[in-house]
């Protein structure tokens, strides 16, 4: 289902920029994932029916987009003008759709427009390798290039407190990083603490635990939503104790430390990390700022 209504999505777009009319079926499309994954933007496109007396300006101020995106999105509306009544695709947010280049892969896409790689491949879903990414644009200041995802406001960050027991070792703290193994430059979106296998992991703070599985690279996951639109995920757990849906309380134990998912350095640890609500989905934020025992 899902894969077929992306290839739909995609199927629209490529249409679009044929400048043939296809309608897909609007659908009522969740934000929210089980895989603690955004759904890919390019699934979260709406559609939108020009009616009487509207604009490419009043269209894009409806949806708080610019009109170069609507426009990017439509190559119908090329020479600024709609047709009352023609559908018109609607993106999540400002940005481009850019098809990888064969032989190329998402992270040199991100390389290319300057975005973080982490937060594009949030936006996208966490594809492994998608034919067709939405590239989203993140507020700059003039003359730097789009590397900073948007921050939450301070006085939302009211999260504090420590996922293990006893301070431990930072072995790989978050933001840009040198893999020593083959040199290539990665975007760490955590935090590594280490801690013998098996040491227990407990929630920073109260929260609602809204994914506890195996997601890929992570590893046994668990993710738990705080107040203030913050998220904390504990990864490469040998064990998990908490359940979807439960309520948990600040020191309670959501897992153990393990070796699960693909982790960066060899030896156990915690990844840890903190991730705020922005418009582009859940970013990762450095935690060290959330960590406090
Ligand atoms: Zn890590």
């Amino acid at each position: 289902m899902t894969f077929c209504y992306r290839l739909l999505i995609l199927c629209s777009i490529v249409t679009s920029t044929l400048g043939l009319v296809y309608t897909s079926p609007q659908s009522a499309l969740a934000q929210t994932s089980v895989t603690g994954c955004p759904t890919p933007a390019l699934e979260r496109f709406q559609r939108h029916k020009v009616a009487p007396r509207e604009t490419v300006e009043s269209i894009a101020q409806r949806y708080n987009l610019t009109p170069a995106t609507i426009i990017a999105m439509n190559p119908s509306l090329q020479n600024g003008k709609v047709v009352v009544g023609r559908e018109i695709q609607i993106p999540p947010y400002n940005g481009i759709v850019v098809e990888v280049p064969s032989g190329q892969t998402w992270r040199q896409i991100a390389a290319k427009y300057k975005i973080r790689p982490d937060v594009l491949f949030d936006v996208n879903g966490c594809q492994k390798n998608p034919r067709v990414v939405f590239v989203p644009e993140v507020k700059r200041s003039p003359n730097r290039p789009i590397t900073e995802a948007p921050t939450p406001t301070p006085s939302l960050s009211k999260l504090t407190g420590y996922p293990l027991a006893e301070v431990a070792t930072v072995a790989l703290p978050y933001g840009w990083q040198t893999n020593p193994t083959n040199g290539q430059v990665f975007f760490h979106s955590g935090m590594d603490l280490l801690a013998a296998k098996g040491t227990p992991v407990q929630a920073i703070g109260e929260g609602t635990v809204v994914f506890a599985s195996e997601q890929g690279t992570y590893g046994n996951l668990v993710i738990i939503n705080h107040s203030g639109g913050l998220q904390s995920r504990y990864a490469h757990l040998d064990s998990i104790k908490v359940s979807v849906g439960q309520q948990v309380k600040k020191g309670d134990t959501v897992g153990s430390v393990g070796t699960t998912g693909t982790p960066t350095i060899n030896q156990p640890h915690l990844h840890f990390e903190v991730r705020s609500s922005s418009s582009l989905g859940w970013t990762a934020q450095d935690p060290k700022g959330y960590l406090q025992r």
